[in-house]
Parts: C-alpha cells; structure tokens; sequence
C-alpha cells in the first residue's frame, strides 16, 4: 500500500488496505465512494491506553464535537465517564446515545432554549460569561428545576504548542481567572447546584511537557480559585489537548508521563480539593485516528509534467486535509492508495477533489503507487474534525456514508 506519512498500526499492511478485517473494496461497496469508514477497535484500545496511564479515580470524557455521529456516539460513549457537548444538537445526540450520561455543556453563545434543554436533561452547564450565568438561573427558575453549573475559567496561561489556544488572552471562551470566584460566589448564593471549574487551555499539543506543565497549572489554579469562593469544587475538569501526529516527523505524545505529572500535580494539591473529582475532556485523541475516508479515483490527467489523480471526494467532505480548516501551512494528510498491490511501482502525483476551487487538494504532490480510474486513495485521520467540520453543503453533492467497523469479538 505504501502510505505517505504516519498512519495508525492497524492499518498499516503491506497488501491493499483492510478497515476492521474487511478491504476497501468491500467497505466501498456498502458504502458507495466517498465514505468514512470508523474503526472502532481503535477507539476502545484509546480507551484502554487512557485508563491504564491516567491516574486512578480520574475521569475521562468524550468531547462529541471531534465527531457527533449518532451512532458513533453510541458506540463509544460506555468507554467513558461522561460527554462533552457544545450545542442543543449535540444535547440530543449525548441524551440519546446514553441515557443518565455526565454532560457537560461548554460553548459561548448557548440560546435560552439550549440552556433550558441542558437544565431539564441533568446537564452541567459551563458558564462562559457572567451573562450566561444570570440567563441559566433564570432559566432554572422558569422550569422549577435547580441548574448544574460550572465555571469555565479563561486562565492566565495558554497550552504551549497547542494549534488552538484557548487561554492566555482576551477571549470568548470562559470567563477570566480575575473574575471566576465573583461568578462562583454569585451562583452558590442564587441557589444553583455548583458543579466546579471547567479549564480547557488549548488543543492538539504534541508536547507532552507543555500538556504536564499546563495540567499542573490548572491545578493550582482550581485551588487558588476554591480558596477564593470558599467553597470546594465537586469537579474540576482540566480539559485535554492531547494531539495526534497527523504528518511526517510528528511524535505521539507520550501518555505514561502526562499521567504520571498528573498524579504528581494532584498529590500536592491545595487542601481545598482534597474530596474534588478530576476529569479530562478529549475528542481528536480519542477519534481521530480512528476514521479512514474513502474516495475514488474518477480520473488521471497530465497537466505542465504534473500528474493529478482527481477524485470524486474532496474539502466539502475532508476540509482538514485540504489544509483549509485552522491549518497555517498546508502539510499533507498520511494518504495510500488503498488498492495497490505492496509491489506496485511509484509516482509523485497530486490527490485533488472534485470541487470547482483550487483549495481543493487533498495530497500535494505526494509518492504513491501508480494509480487510475477506479482506485480508491485512503485519507487517514479521518476520524476527528472530518464531516462534521467540512462544508458539506458546498456545490450540492451527496452527503457520504459513514459506516462502522465493530471490534470482531474473540
Ligand atoms: C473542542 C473541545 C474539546 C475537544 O478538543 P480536542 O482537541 O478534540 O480534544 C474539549 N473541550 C472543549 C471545551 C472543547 O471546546
């Protein structure tokens, strides 16, 4: 197969590709081309890594948004403690894909009727402004139900070599390390259930160093924080941003040492969180490496000495690998051709989608097997950020399938 860049083990053969013991071919002819297909044994060894690592007691949540398909949802929601949703929408799919689950409810802009339905199905609210939290009281006094809220804190630090940051800086996401307690005190006061801290610094780090050294400061900060209210938080969620290495030269991040920092970070925390629980909130690293999507080459042409394979995938469907979707520079996805033989002779060519813009280049000038009309071209790490965060609607074409491949059982 002969894939360009870092692609998960599982995936990694040297006859055409195979998703969960079944070929592309096979997938591709459920499924019709394009499609994404979602290994779910990836997701529960994700699962097995995180518990084996992560200090004992912790929690660990699924952030849906890296990939809200209902069905995944459902299939991946037992693997954790609770999930994490940013919409009404997601709402409905996290009620439905576990009933009783934890929800936990982050995002600015959250309309009354988002606030209702979180209050009404248990959820935790995280308060990203002090707005928002007179607007959820007041919504728990119209349905006679006592709100779950937390306080999401912008803190005063950023995740280092994170590719979205979240902290550190004016923003909209959470309200500012300064004005936490004032909100906290305010809430306690008005009656609500007060659920802790939610403190999420950023997202895809690859290093590991700059993860433990922002847990720690979490840490301290949620205690610095309680000693302000007065009041021990019952969770303090550290957020995540684990990343995933998506290009040549990328490196895991190492999962043994940011559970070790963190145990260290909670034996010394303040007294004030001696009984608070501790949860993590992660979606890419849970998802990502998960999802492979499938397109089919529709044609083969020359252009200036250039070879271009054109699919009938593209950026409305994988807006990630295009390099267009909070990319600086555009690297290339680990792609294959997932229908060629290990033996199979290369070329550089470039993958480009079928959409009328030059954005849409989904591998740029890549070694592959020779390829043609009919082959399928995999674009791994798929899983996360795939559909869901694509323009879909552009130029009208068919939505994809999005299929499972359960864990055979043994
Ligand atoms: C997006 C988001 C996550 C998930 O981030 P990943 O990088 O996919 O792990 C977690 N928590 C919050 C609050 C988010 O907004």
């Amino acid at each position: 197969m002969k894939p360009m860049g870092p692609i998960p083990p599982a995936f990694a053969g040297n006859g055409p590709l195979t998703i969960g013991g079944r070929s592309a071919e096979d997938w591709a002819g459920e499924g019709d081309t394009p499609l994404f297909v979602y290994d779910l044994a990836i997701v529960a060894e994700r699962a097995a890594a995180l518990r084996a690592a992560m200090p004992t007691g912790l929690d660990v949540h699924f952030a849906i948004k890296a990939n809200p398909l209902p069905a995944l949802v459902a299939a991946v929601a037992p693997m954790f403690d609770g999930l994490d949703i940013a919409s009404g929408g997601e709402l409905a799919i996290a009620l439905d894909a576990k009933p009783g689950a934890a929800i936990s409810f982050a995002g600015p802009g959250k309309r009354d009727r988002e606030l209702e339905a979180a209050i009404r199905g248990g959820a935790t609210i995280n308060l990203e402004s002090a707005g928002e939290c007179d607007r959820a009281l007041a919504a728990g006094e119209r349905l006679g139900v006592t709100p779950r809220l937390a306080v999401r804190v912008n803190p005063d630090f950023e995740l280092r070599g994170s590719g979205m940051k979240m902290g550190g800086r004016a923003s909209p996401f959470g309200i500012d390390a300064g004005d936490a307690a004032g909100v906290a005190r305010h809430l306690i006061a008005a009656g609500a259930d007060w659920r802790g801290w939610h403190i999420f610094a950023g997202s895809q780090s690859l290093d590991t160093a700059a993860i433990v050294e922002t847990q720690a400061a979490t840490v301290m900060l949620a205690g610095r924080l309680a000693d302000e209210v007065g009041v021990a938080p019952p969770l303090v969620n550290l957020g995540g941003g684990f990343g995933i290495p998506y290009f040549a030269g990328d490196v895991a991040v190492d999962l043994a040492a940011i559970g070790g920092g963190l145990a260290s970070a909670l034996d010394i925390r303040a007294d004030i969180l001696a009984e608070s629980r501790f949860a993590i909130e992660l979606g890419r690293y849970i998802v990502g490496e998960c999802g492979v999507y499938l397109t089919r080459v529709i044609e083969r042409k020359q252009s200036r000495g250039e070879t271009f394979l054109v699919v009938d995938g593209g950026l409305h469907h994988q807006l990630a690998a295009s390099g267009n979707f909070g990319t600086v520079v555009k690297r290339n996805y680990p792609v294959a051709i997932a229908t060629a033989a290990a033996d199979a002779p290369t070329e550089t060519v470039s993958v480009v989608g079928c959409l009328c813009t030059p954005l849409d280049r989904l591998a740029d000038r890549v070694t592959l097997p020779v390829a043609g009309p009919g082959d399928l071209v995999a674009v791994f790490m798929a899983g996360a950020y795939g559909l869901s965060a694509s323009p879909a609607g552009f130029l009208g074409h068919l939505r994809p399938a999005e299929l499972l491949a359960f864990p055979v059982q043994s």
